[in-house]
């Protein structure tokens, strides 16, 4: 697809953030540019359209950019899987381990019903320990998750393969 370039031209690599040694993978520049934002929309939309998706699960923070707008044009709704202590209402907590530590995730009681079709979605998949727990998360509460939807892999760090037999689907490698 012709559109992939486009989109991939505008991510901005930033040498050493947020600490020195990483190479970080920039999607503000992307949001800038009309024509690469839609784009990366409307790849999601026409791979998600007529699936059956009835919730769009956005992680904390860059999944709730690209999230929604395909919620919206999926008929589907969208709920927040976000960071300790950030949900008002009861919540449902799943902890992952990060490369020093762990981490936690929330997403509040009630928000998904037993049975509902998913499509997680973020940023960017690195080590994969993000989206692993986002699937343990939704499948704690009976959710199935279809795919896990991502703008950008960085496939030498193998996350695809922490996500065992569930499908991942990303537009730049
Ligand atoms: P993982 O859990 O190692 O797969 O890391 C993925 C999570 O870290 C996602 O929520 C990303 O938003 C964030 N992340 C890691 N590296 C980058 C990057 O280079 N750019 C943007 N986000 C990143």
């Amino acid at each position: 697809d012709d559109r992939i370039a486009g989109i991939s031209s505008v991510i901005r690599v930033i040498r050493d953030f947020p600490k020195p040694g990483i190479l970080f993978q920039d999607i503000t520049t992307l949001l800038l540019n009309h024509k690469a934002f839609k784009d990366t929309i409307d790849l999601f939309v026409e791979r998600y359209k007529d699936k059956d998706i009835s919730v769009v699960a956005g992680i904390e923070a860059r999944g709730f950019i690209f999230g929604p707008p395909i919620a919206l044009a999926i008929g589907a709704k969208f709920v927040p899987i976000r960071k300790p202590k950030k949900l008002p209402g009861e919540v449902i907590t799943e902890e992952y381990s990060l490369e020093y530590g762990t981490d936690k995730m929330e997403m509040h009681v009630g928000a998904v019903q037993e049975g509902e079709h998913a499509l997680i979605v973020d940023d960017l998949i690195a080590t994969g320990g993000t989206l692993s727990a986002a699937i343990r998360l939704l499948e704690r509460v009976g959710v199935h998750v279809v795919e896990c939807a991502c703008v950008i892999e960085l496939p030498e760090l193998k996350g695809r393969d922490r996500l065992g037999d569930k499908p991942l689907f990303v537009l730049v490698s």
